[in-house]
């Protein structure tokens, strides 16, 4: 018995257009656009770093190689999406790749109405440094 809807596609294999040793390319069901495939690994994990080197490694060549296959067919590459944990419609750790003309700076400037490209104070800029340092050395 499957874990997710996406072990169940996996295991139906209808909208499965690649399977390797450890993960697999599943066409979107709530597909934005033709080319919007999933990335993810075969066994149900719910956070990344449940993920072994050689799985981690299997997915990140997989979503390189997509990426490729996918501007071949569409002419464009993909933006590449990770939703955090609580965004996601499934536990199932999952990586979005949707080809477009646009980066992910395109995307976000415009829906959260930012300014595009407008660089940022030293000041700012170090504010951030810090408390990321501080919140990655907190773990
Ligand atoms: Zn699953």
């Amino acid at each position: 018995m499957s874990r997710c809807a996406l072990c169940d596609e996996l295991q139906k294999g209808k909208h499965v257009a690649y399977i390797g040793k450890h993960s697999f390319i599943l066409v979107n069901l709530r597909l934005l656009k033709p080319g919007h495939v999933l990335v993810l690994p075969k066994r149900h994990l719910e956070a990344f770093d449940e993920l072994t080197e050689e799985e981690a490694k299997e997915i990140f060549d997989v979503v390189e190689k997509c990426s490729h296959a996918i501007n071949k067919v569409y002419s464009h590459y993909p933006i590449i999406v990770v939703n955090p944990k609580t965004k996601r419609s499934e536990s199932h750790i999952h990586i979005h790749l949707v080809p477009t003309d646009y980066g992910a700076r395109d995307y976000i400037a415009k829906i959260e109405n930012l300014p595009y490209n407008e660089e940022a104070p030293s000041e700012i800029r170090e504010i951030v440094r810090e408390e990321i340092a501080k919140a990655m050395e907190e773990g």
